[in-house]
């Protein structure tokens, strides 16, 4: 395993307000991220090197062949998820399922594939020995969406050149989270191509180095301060666009080239499907379950617990959590063998990504009403408090949330949900396994008990 902080000086172009980072680590953009993600990669090799590792990798690399090795996985992610409430989404398990689902599955997908084998054999290999860290960035720039031709939009990512050394591209892919702290880059499309953009129908495992990539990040929601901004400090993850302005990739990181149904085949793969959605709804839990305890506090400190409407918000969040977690056993108790790998349920899991993307909103939605104004009857920084012993009595609640506390836990509430970090995260969780219009539209197309439920219609009438 190698640094973290030597890896990302490897040459990689990451741009941040119009200059180049030079030292990633310190920039006051990332700084507090990447000590967070140290700090994680650091428990593989420390305290929890048991739960979080299987013969010296992180078990996000391990092919499952049985569902004990889901659940071993799963732990895995909750304690990295717990670690930062669910709000970290890109430590790479994600990403990585999609690599060790790829590699699990590379024979079948040999099949279609022509050498797919052989070169997801050596990108998962080199991932998984050298601990890689990695992201995915699968849509096109958001312009011209109702125009469906390759002719249409310069901006997306398609090959303008092949050369003996590769493929040469050109275009962008958005947006890509983590992109300036990780390893690796998978590039793919989230939507099914035609045959007449068969130059955008690609998929590449590419290096966050690659000569002439240029990773441009957008407004950092980084603050300083840890006591008062304590998730802003800590977990801002970063989105960035990837431009690639004729840049070369290299034959053995192309995976699928001008392949509609190869790159469509390889994108909705089961095995790296599952394995990966496993891990989004991991996270989920624990991101519902920081959303439900936020709501508590609130709630207890300013002793409104005994209000119906109250109870109900609260019981809501408590079914939340309940429901997304009664999916995640199902998911991983009816999984089953596919061409040898354990896969979790991926209809269950489908169904806890699709309510997901509401339940958070419906979990800030309860955050604002129990909290109320009491997300900001604070004063500007906790450490005041220390200076003006005076004030204290008014900032108190009670005397389990006194005036430390109490302001805490409403800056804690309130960097969870009205910080630029929070409003960043109500967007991301509506949208980042795709655009829930049509997440749930393929999911009632898709359901396999569709006839069923015309047949109970029809039957009853
Ligand atoms: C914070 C955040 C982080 C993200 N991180 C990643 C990441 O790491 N990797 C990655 O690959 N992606 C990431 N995504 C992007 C995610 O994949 C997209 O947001 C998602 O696929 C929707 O695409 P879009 O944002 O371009 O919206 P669009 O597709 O442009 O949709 C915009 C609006 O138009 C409507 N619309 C557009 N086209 C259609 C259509 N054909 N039919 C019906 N309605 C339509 C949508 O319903 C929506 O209301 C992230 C998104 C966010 C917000």
């Amino acid at each position: 395993m190698t640094n973290l902080k030597e890896r990302m000086q490897d040459g990689r172009s990451v741009w941040y307000g119009g200059k180049l980072v030079t030292n990633i680590a310190e920039h006051h953009a990332f700084r507090g991220t990447v000590q967070t993600i140290e700090q994680l990669l650091g428990l593989q090799t420390g305290a929890l090197e048991q739960e979080l590792t299987c013969e010296g990798v992180h078990l996000s690399f391990l092919v499952p062949t049985a569902r004990e090795d889901l659940q071993r996985k799963e732990k895995a992610y909750k304690i990295w998820a717990d670690a930062t409430f669910g709000i970290m989404s890109r430590l790479s398990e994600y990403s990585r399922e999609i690599e060790t689902g790829w590699y699990a599955n590379r024979k079948y997908l040999a099949t279609i594939i022509p050498h797919f084998d052989t070169k997801i054999e050596r990108i998962y290999q080199n991932s998984r020995d050298r601990d890689l860290l990695s992201t995915a960035a699968a849509q096109d720039l958001q312009r011209n969406r109702s125009r469906a031709t390759v002719e249409a939009d310069n901006g997306q990512l398609r090959v303008v050149k092949k050369t003996e050394e590769g493929v040469i591209v050109r275009g962008a892919k958005t947006i890509a989270t983590a992109a300036p702290y990780v390893d690796e880059y998978i590039i793919s499309s989230f939507h099914k191509r035609s045959d007449t953009q068969r130059a955008l129908a690609n998929t590449f495992i590419i290096p966050a180095n690659l000569q002439g990539l240029q990773i441009v990040c957008r407004e950092s929601f980084a603050s300083s301060d840890a006591v008062n901004a304590p998730l802003s400090a800590r977990y801002d993850e970063m989105d960035a666009v990837l431009i690639f302005e004729d840049v070369l990739i290299p034959w053995e990181y192309v995976l699928v080239l001008e392949d509609p149904d190869a790159a469509w085949k390889l994108q909705v793969d089961p095995v790296a499907a599952a394995l990966s959605q496993h891990q989004t709804v991991v996270r989920l839990k624990s991101k519902l379950q920081s959303v439900a305890g936020i709501a508590y506090g609130l709630a207890k400190s300013a002793d409104v617990t005994g209000f119906l409407n109250v109870q109900n918000d609260l019981a809501n969040l408590i079914m939340q959590v309940e429901t997304i977690e009664a999916l995640l056993r199902t998911a991983q108790h009816t999984g089953e063998l596919h061409n040898g790998i354990f896969i979790p349920n991926r209809q269950y899991l489908g169904t806890a990504r699709n309510l997901g993307t509401r339940y958070y909103a419906t979990g800030v939605e309860a955050i604002q009403q129990i909290g109320a104004s009491g997300l900001l009857q604070t004063p500007a920084t906790t450490e005041e408090l220390a200076s003006h012993p005076e004030w204290r009595e008014y900032f108190s609640a009670s005397d389990e949330f006194d005036s430390t506390k109490r302001t805490m836990l409403s800056k804690l509430a309130w960097d969870f949900i009205g910080s630029p970090l929070g409003s960043r995260h109500a967007l991301y969780e509506r949208f980042y396994s795709g655009d829930p219009v049509r997440t749930y539209a393929n999911y009632y197309n898709n359901h396999p008990q569709q006839q069923a439920f015309t047949q109970f219609a029809t039957s009853i009438l």
